[in-house]
């Protein structure tokens, strides 16, 4: 199944840069393609935010915060089995 979509960067301009990030808003992980923060800030999709929110779980705030227990059984019983974090 593929979840990424490469192909629509081309010609239109983001809305939204990284580099229009304010420094205390960066993720302390250093940020990158499966950031949890990066992606919010340019409004790509994250699977375990969409899943949280459907559950009413509260949402990490950076990738480097580790999983509640109800974060990680909702993750689980998903059978989600990526990681943010290699
Ligand atoms: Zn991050």
């Amino acid at each position: 199944m593929k979840t990424r979509s490469q192909t629509k960067t081309e010609k239109q301009p983001k809305q939204k840069s990284l580099n229009d990030m304010p420094v205390d808003a960066q993720c302390p992980c250093g940020g990158g393609q499966s950031c949890l923060v990066d992606r919010r800030w340019l409004g790509d999709w994250c699977p375990e935010d969409d899943l949280f929110n459907k559950l009413n779980i509260p949402l990490r705030k950076s990738c480097i915060q580790p999983y509640t227990l109800e974060q990680e059984m909702a993750l689980t019983q998903q059978s989600i089995t990526y990681r943010w974090n290699q």
